[in-house]
């Protein structure tokens, strides 16, 4: 949601969650896919005083599939995470960078049109034992190389210069406010780190690198943790 605290807030929260203001008063918030069906909005005003107004959510259905197999026992391999830790490091780096941007405000694009071929909060049980959710939307063109574009005005604060062992040439873009977008598995991408884009310039090209069984574009949202569907921010593809 993006929203406006009341005049002459000092502080507003959602949940425990404290939310940031712009000068203006205007802030983002967003819940998980997991959440509460109730929350509470709240704003504090310089007197102490405090406003509370309940957001209810409404709980939606997921694509979950049962499966009668047991989950790959024993973790990762030491060798490989050798090669994981130097990758979240600069994921976590670029996450914790909060850029200048309006972004968050704009009614957002698809960064591609094509076959949605994964959808945000699908989830496999194995054996009773349910594996982590599907983060972001999997949009397949059928080609690779296909030119993708920004969703929504921002600042490049990854692009990496090599390809992750899960995400490939991946390019990170922070639409201010805590909200950033996160693409994986590029074939190449044409920004670099500070580049400030804006909505619908092409920012890279659709590939197969990293963890990935065919070309197409994994479009992950997320503000500060909290993981956020896609097709939330831009409607049906039409
Ligand atoms: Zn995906």
């Amino acid at each position: 949601m993006r929203g406006q605290a009341p005049g002459g807030s000092v502080s507003a929260h959602l949940g425990d969650q404290p939310l940031v203001l712009d000068s203006q008063g205007r802030f983002f918030a967003a819940f998980d896919r997991d959440a509460a069906p109730v929350a509470a909005l709240q704003a504090r005003l310089a007197d102490g005083t405090t406003i509370e107004s309940p957001v209810s959510i409404q709980p939606r259905a997921w694509n979950i599939e049962r499966v009668n197999l047991a989950r790959n026992q024993g973790g990762p391999s030491e060798e490989f995470m050798r090669r994981r830790r130097p990758e979240l490091a600069q994921i976590n780096a670029a996450r914790a960078v909060n850029a200048n941007s309006d972004g968050w405000q704009q009614d957002f694009i698809w960064p591609v049109k094509g076959r949605i071929s994964g959808r945000f909060g699908s989830q496999r049980i194995y054996a009773g034992v349910p594996g982590s959710y599907h983060s972001g939307i999997d949009i397949a063109t059928g080609e690779n190389g296909t030119a993708y574009v920004a969703p929504a005005d921002g600042v490049v604060v990854l692009a990496t210069q090599s390809a992750f062992s899960l995400e490939g040439y991946l390019l990170i873009i922070d639409h201010g406010m805590g909200l950033n977008s996160a693409f994986l598995h590029n074939s190449s991408l044409a920004v670099k780190q500070g580049d400030v884009v804006r909505q619908g310039q092409h920012i890279g090209n659709i590939g197969s690198t990293g963890s990935a069984t065919g070309p197409h574009l994994h479009w992950s949202l997320k503000w500060q943790d909290t993981r956020l569907d896609p097709l939330l921010f831009t409607g049906p593809m039409g």
